[in-house]
């Protein structure tokens, strides 16, 4: 089932949806499926400003554009799919961003795309399903590397031992960037299930089954896109 942003539900005249496995791309959305930009992502930090429906923007994990009717999304599996919105829906954005792309500053460089006298506060952000730090261990040189980016308390970057929490570093650096609101959706992609199994397409889950039998299936063209349009 999809699920929605009670923020930016409430900005007039934009869709949006965060996909799973069961619906990849969130039914509101698919009208616009052709109108989506051509982009690979790459764990960078490039955002590209869109202006016409399917236009070709290279290797890109962000793009935004104030056109109504070009959907923007992201392909995620674990990394953080994160929606923006103007709060008066007339330009909307989306990154998607794994610990890479959130260690070399994807968010601060959307940030950096909404230039004066627009500007972070008059935007919105939701923080879509990822990795949760119930099931997200990496190592401790990586904890480390966060914990020396960021002037945020270590039991919010690292929760666990050896366990990063994405969304919650995306969220304080929304909110240090000065977005007006950010929601966190708070979906794990790695344990979450649903009535039919897993809930989402999870690629660390995915590493974990192909260890134990190499014949397990890919998980290409199973990953869950998010996005948005402006409508209005
Ligand atoms: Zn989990």
């Amino acid at each position: 089932m999809t699920v929605y942003s009670r923020l930016i539900q409430n900005v007039a005249g934009v869709r949006h949806g965060f996909g799973d496995a069961a619906t990849l791309l969130p039914v509101p959305l698919q009208p616009w499926l052709d109108t989506a930009p051509v982009k690979k992502q790459v764990h960078g930090i490039d955002i590209r400003r869109v202006y016409r429906p399917a236009e070709p923007c290279g290797e890109a994990d962000g793009l935004i554009t104030s056109t109504p009717g070009i959907l923007l999304h992201v392909l995620t599996a674990d990394c953080l799919p994160i929606l923006f919105c103007r709060r008066d829906g007339k330009s909307i954005g989306v990154v998607h961003a794994g610990w890479r792309g959130l260690l070399a500053g994807i968010v601060e460089a959307f940030a950096a795309q909404l230039a004066y006298p627009d500007g972070p506060a008059n935007w919105v952000a939701a923080i879509g399903p990822s990795a949760g730090p119930c099931c997200y261990e990496v190592s401790e040189s990586l904890v480390e590397d966060f914990l020396q980016q960021l002037a945020i308390p270590a039991n919010i970057v690292r929760p666990r031992p050896l366990h990063l929490d994405l969304a919650a570093i995306a969220r304080h650096k929304l909110q240090a960037l000065g977005f007006q609101g950010v929601d966190v959706l708070r979906q794990c992609t790695i344990c979450g299930t649903a009535a039919g199994g897993h809930r989402y397409t999870s690629y660390r889950r995915f590493c974990r089954q192909r260890a134990i039998d190499p014949a397990y299936p890919s998980i290409s063209g199973r990953n869950q896109h998010s996005g948005l349009v402006i409508t209005g």
